[in-house]
């Protein structure tokens, strides 16, 4: 939380923003949630002149809760529709992190994938995901049953392979680390241990947000679909607050929260969470040397259990999908039916694998926005929801950020700069 002295001391930090009407606020941004977003919107913010932007984390450390729990997979943008703000946030945030990575040195690989396919139906969404990848210039090929087999002859695809050579991985935590730097050079204010309580948007002829931190960072404001009204719920004595011009709503799974404290009931959004759960590898056999995915199934929360490869060349094996009812229910799920489920699915493409020696790894969670599917095939697709709040003046709203958002982050940070500036 912000006690006394450390507001003191980040008031004294702070500066005026020149370009803006009312200086009188301790910061110029106050973006909520320092996970691999949030740090890409704030390292962005604070490069504009004269800016000065808080970030506020309820935990001890950075990326801790979805921005750590992921496949780390860079990818293409092929699965996501015509016309969505993941396809176009994920082919501009695909080549912007292949850059920043590599300037900066953050561990990364351009190692592509395989989407492979056992029967007819599977190749048919395979032919689907061509068409899209060829419509928008993404770079795909189908793979020859010759030279899948002599590339990687422990994978099986029946039916066929589709090659999308532009996907990647990328070590999360390093990508984070350099964000963070990038953002504190430039003289960002990381406040940690600091949830977020309350927030009060400007009213009567007073322009900036008020935002109050407290000191229990195990719930910070109650869990979606209960929102906390600012009338609800008067700061304690101990709780102090910062003032900023304006307010970046990107806490992920609690964003629904946050939005739900800012917006008036009518215009509530209830949080869905998809666990997913990984397994790992323990064998150094059989290893392919790209990501392997199963072709997608419309109507799927999530891409299949597929194999990834971490920068310290390990398998891994997920995520499933499993709908949760709390943000905090990140137990891997040792459902021994869900497990054998996982193993036949690994085994449909890679029959040689070693049953025993997968074994549960961690999970993470989607924030989702209702029960919808991972790709634009199903019915139900749900795109990020990244806008300007009407009658929130200075108030950026981010929902449902799940995957690709940890590709799509460094473009997401240009996407709300656009949206606050031009
Ligand atoms: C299983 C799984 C696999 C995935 N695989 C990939 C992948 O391979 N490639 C890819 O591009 N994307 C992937 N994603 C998606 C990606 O991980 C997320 O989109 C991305 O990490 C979201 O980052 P974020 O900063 O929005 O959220 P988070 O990392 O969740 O950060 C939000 C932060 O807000 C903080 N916070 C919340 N409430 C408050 C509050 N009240 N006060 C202060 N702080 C608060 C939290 O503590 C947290 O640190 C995957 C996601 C999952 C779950």
């Amino acid at each position: 939380m912000f006690s006394r002295r450390a507001l003191q001391a980040l008031r004294q930090q702070s500066r005026c923003f020149s370009s803006t009407p009312h200086q009188n606020a301790d910061f110029t941004h106050a973006v909520i949630g320092a996970g691999a977003v949030g740090l890409a919107i704030a390292r962005r913010l604070q490069q504009v002149g004269g800016a000065q932007v808080v970030l506020i984390e309820k935990h001890d450390m950075i990326g801790s809760e979805t921005s750590s729990r992921n496949s780390e997979v860079i990818h293409a943008g092929i699965y996501y529709g015509p016309d969505s703000l993941k396809t176009k946030l994920c082919i501009q945030g695909k080549k912007m992190i292949y850059d920043y990575c590599q300037k900066n040195d953050v561990p990364h690989m351009n190692c592509g994938k395989w989407i492979v396919a056992q029967d007819d139906v599977q190749m048919q969404e395979c032919h689907k995901v061509h068409e899209f990848a060829k419509s928008i210039d993404v770079p795909i090929r189908y793979v020859s049953k010759e030279e899948a087999q002599r590339r990687e002859p422990d994978v099986r695809a029946e039916a066929g392979v589709l090659e999308s050579s532009s996907t990647g991985i990328v070590d999360s935590h390093a990508f984070m680390q350099t964000l963070l730097g990038d953002f504190e050079n430039e003289g960002g204010t990381l406040a940690l241990v600091s949830p977020v309580t309350r927030i009060q948007p400007p009213s009567n002829g007073d322009f900036d947000w008020k935002i109050w931190t407290g000191a229990d960072t195990s719930e910070p404001i109650p869990a979606s679909p209960t929102p906390q009204a600012p009338e609800q719920s008067p700061a304690s004595d101990e709780d102090t607050f910062i003032t900023a011009e304006t307010v970046i709503n990107s806490a992920g799974l609690y964003a629904c929260t946050i939005n739900n404290v800012i917006l008036p009931p009518e215009r509530h959004r209830t949080q869905f969470y998809a666990k997913g759960s990984y397994f790992t590898y323990s064998k150094s056999h059989p290893k392919p040397s790209t990501l392997i995915y199963p072709a997608p199934v419309p109507g799927h929360g999530g891409l299949g259990t597929h194999l990834t490869l971490d920068m310290g060349g390990q398998v891994r094996f997920g995520p499933d999908v499993e709908w949760v009812d709390s943000p905090n229910d990140l137990a891997p799920n040792a459902d021994s039916d869900r497990f054998q489920a996982a193993l036949a699915d690994i085994k449909s493409y890679l029959p040689g694998i070693d049953t025993a020696s997968v074994s549960l790894g961690y999970a993470g969670i989607r924030p989702k926005l209702g029960k919808t599917s991972a790709t634009a095939g199903g019915k139900t697709f749900q795109d990020f929801y990244i806008a300007k709040e009407e009658g929130f003046e200075g108030f950026v709203n981010l929902l449902g950020i799940e995957s690709p958002g940890l590709t799509s982050s460094l473009a997401i940070g240009e996407e709300v700069y656009r949206l606050l500036y031009k």
